[in-house]
């Protein structure tokens, strides 16, 4: 039998029957440590390759395949796909269900510890994921504030993530995990996926969001880091001030003052009011002062 046949042949793994029959047939136990919960549905799937608008040839990161859901998805779309695993059970499991791809590179490893820049080779690529909800978002903060060659990530994350994700200044939601997002990306949110669409059934809803890397930023800043500094100081003690969380952070008084008036910002506003521009403007009013 040649790899054509065995891909007609091969059973979609998103699917409870498939599922439910692969794990029975590795013994599998799934982990909640690991964020194990595996899509059963391919609709959900076909959504993920089409909003990640997978084409032949595209290179793609895949974080934590599983059993191989939706890693056959962007298999069967044409991907080079690169999946890393941290279960030391799965790529055995792995070999057996996408036995049928040439296309696949299974990375047994963290995600959070693995050289992407290394696995990945030269030149950019996609990020498509069903996240394990335990670490969403240090991986998120991982792959935007390593400037790897990303131009596009669609994942799966429980639906409150999302909504942090995509919220606007002045909602109680709106955070560093918001302006971090949307300071690298365009966040959308494109699909409602019930916890039915998955074994075991997580506690939450979960949706697909999907997220195009900008070009540049989304502001300008003279000192990157120094922004994301600003911005996790304004978010760290949200019920002060804007200059006393600041203050609070550690930035000396007299340089918030400054800076503030600078920026032309209250300083009794609170972090969660200002937009992705006006912390760009604070950043730069304190890098200037480095700069005096
Ligand atoms: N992609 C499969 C699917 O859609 O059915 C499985 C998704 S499941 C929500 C999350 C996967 O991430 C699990 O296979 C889990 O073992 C893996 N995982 C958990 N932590 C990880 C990490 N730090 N690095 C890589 N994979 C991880």
């Amino acid at each position: 039998m040649n790899t054509e046949d065995e891909k007609v042949l091969q059973p979609k793994i998103a699917s409870r029957e498939v599922t439910t029959h692969i794990l029975k047939a590795f013994g599998l136990r799934m982990s909640k440590k690991l964020g194990q919960n595996f899509l059963i549905d391919a609709r959900i799937v076909q959504g993920i390759v089409d909003a990640a608008e997978i084409k032949p040839g595209d290179r793609v990161l895949e974080i934590g395949p599983g059993i191989g859901t939706l890693t056959q998805g962007l298999a069967e779309a044409g991907a080079a796909v690169t999946a890393v695993e941290l279960d030391k059970k799965l790529p055995t499991v792995l070999k057996e269900t996408l036995k049928a791809y040439d296309n696949v590179t299974i990375v047994p490893g963290d995600i959070l510890k693995v050289n992407i820049p290394e696995i990945m080779g030269e030149g950019s690529f996609k990020v498509a994921a069903n996240l394990p909800y335990y670490i969403t978002t240090p991986i998120l903060m991982t792959l935007l504030e390593r400037h790897l060659p990303i131009t596009h990530m669609v994942t799966m994350v429980q639906k409150e993530v999302a909504e942090r994700m995509t919220a606007k200044p002045g909602s109680r939601i709106y955070g560093a995990l918001s302006v971090a997002v949307q300071y690298y990306t365009e966040p959308e949110i494109v699909l409602d996926v019930p916890p039915r669409s998955f074994i075991p059934a997580p506690e939450v809803m979960s949706v697909v969001v999907s997220c195009r890397v900008r070009q540049q930023p989304a502001v300008a800043v003279q000192d990157e880091k120094l922004f994301f500094r600003v911005v996790k100081a304004a978010f760290g003690q949200r019920r002060k001030t804007l200059a006393n969380a600041l203050r609070g952070a550690g930035f000396p008084k007299e340089q918030v003052r400054d800076a503030l008036e600078a920026a032309g910002i209250d300083p009794v506003r609170r972090g969660e009011t200002l937009t992705l521009t006006e912390f760009g403007q604070l950043a730069d009013a304190f890098a200037a002062q480095k700069n005096a």
